[in-house]
């Protein structure tokens, strides 16, 4: 075997982007996981589907990865818009972070 093939756990490259693209030959799992995974991070996911989601999410390397580009872009978006956001959206979002104190 040589060296010098390219990984696929390489951390130049991005992996949750391949995941994302829907290139590489995913499960049913990883695809619905996938599928659900801007819900999740939104809350918008009812508990028991919520938790089978998280549950894969967790055992899933690729998945895991997704999960945690998708919140850290969100992460970023939202800093970056929250300045400029409309004040009905800003109440939106600090609504949220208090329901996610709270819970
Ligand atoms: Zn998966």
């Amino acid at each position: 075997m040589s060296d010098s093939t390219a990984s696929v756990t390489d951390p130049a490259g991005t992996a949750a982007d391949d995941v994302a693209a829907r290139s590489a030959p995913l499960s049913a799992e990883c695809r619905d996981a996938l599928e659900h995974l801007a819900e999740l991070l939104d809350h918008a996911m009812s508990e028991p589907d919520a938790e089978i989601v998280r549950a894969h999410i967790e055992t899933c390397e690729p998945c895991l990865e997704a999960a945690d580009v998708e919140e850290h872009v969100r992460l970023l978006v939202r800093r970056a818009c929250y300045s400029k956001a409309p004040d009905q959206l800003r109440l939106r979002i600090v609504s949220q972070i208090t329901v996610r104190r709270l819970g």
